[in-house]
């Protein structure tokens, strides 16, 4: 459920931002999604205030790795060593970890951390 940044405490916002950056986890570094937040707030960022912070992390988006932000995501193929040539084509569809973005955002973000931990529980 979203919560209105405009009611939140400065503590609750420090909360929800540390949420928003752990979760950014299953598809960015650290560094990475904080340089998109950064972006975000532009010449802000020196004076904003912990709100816009999460404002801004809540807009924040980074290339997806899996498919290399291109949104289509490849397997399969087998390549002939000797001459280069494709054996079997390569299958491809929209990226699931971006949805065909290209791009991950909080959405995204959320439903890879979910979907992690579920596969993380399940092999333990
Ligand atoms: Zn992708």
């Amino acid at each position: 459920m979203m919560t209105e940044t405009g009611t939140m405490t400065d503590d609750q916002a420090r909360d929800e931002f540390r949420k928003l950056r752990h979760i950014s986890g299953s598809g960015a570094t650290r560094a990475e999604w904080m340089k998109a937040v950064r972006g975000r707030l532009g010449d802000r960022a020196a004076s904003a205030t912990p709100a816009e912070w999460v404002a801004a992390a809540r807009m924040a988006t980074t290339k997806c790795e899996k498919c290399r932000g291109t949104g289509v995501y490849w397997w399969g193929g087998i390549v002939f060593e000797v001459d280069g040539s494709v054996k079997t084509p390569p299958k491809s569809g929209p990226c699931y970890q971006c949805d065909g973005k290209g791009y991950q955002d909080q959405d995204d973000y959320r439903r890879n951390y979910g979907y992690i931990r579920h596969m993380i529980a399940n092999a333990c």
